[in-house]
């Protein structure tokens, strides 16, 4: 049995709901269809691009946000990175934030993008040790499963 409230809050018209917050946006999941909303309040990022139940993406994008790719193929969620490593100011090694790789399915180019706050952490635990690898990437595998874990659940 279908809740139709619940297929009426999800469906287009949303765009126009008075329960979200002013300038809110949101878009059709390409790839599982789920309706996701865009802004700081809910991803933590003003720049959300990808979906934050199936992690996929739309190669919409030349640099973060700026939408002015033209390509407009899906893009694969194909693993995971840390972002460069810097140092502290003990000159000590930091592990740099986690970060989505994405592959677009059409082109084939490799994007690097910032995990939103409500990105669903067992989908992104689940790209630990993908498989995929990418000249120029270090792509995390099993060795770095514990660290991923960190971030994503502080323990
Ligand atoms: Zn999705
Ligand atoms: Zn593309």
């Amino acid at each position: 049995m279908v809740d139709a409230r619940a297929l009426r809050a999800l469906g287009p018209k949303d765009h126009a709901s008075s329960s979200l917050a002013p300038g809110t946006m949101s878009f059709e999941c390409v790839n599982c269809h789920y309706l996701v909303r865009e802004g700081k309040r809910y991803a933590g990022t003003e720049n959300r691009n990808h979906c934050t139940k199936c992690l996929w993406s739309l190669h919409a994008d030349l640099r973060p946000g700026d939408r002015k790719a033209l390509c407009g193929g899906k893009m694969n969620p194909a693993g995971l990175t840390f972002k460069r490593v810097k140092k502290d100011k003990y000159g000590k090694e930091k592990v740099g934030e986690l970060m989505l790789v994405h592959q677009c399915v059409k082109c084939l180019e490799v994007s690097i993008n910032r995990i939103a706050a409500d990105d669903d952490p067992v989908e992104i635990m689940n790209l630990v040790n993908s498989g995929f690898s990418v000249e120029g990437i270090s792509v995390l595998d099993e060795a770095d499963r514990s660290e991923v874990r960190r971030q994503l659940f502080g323990v």
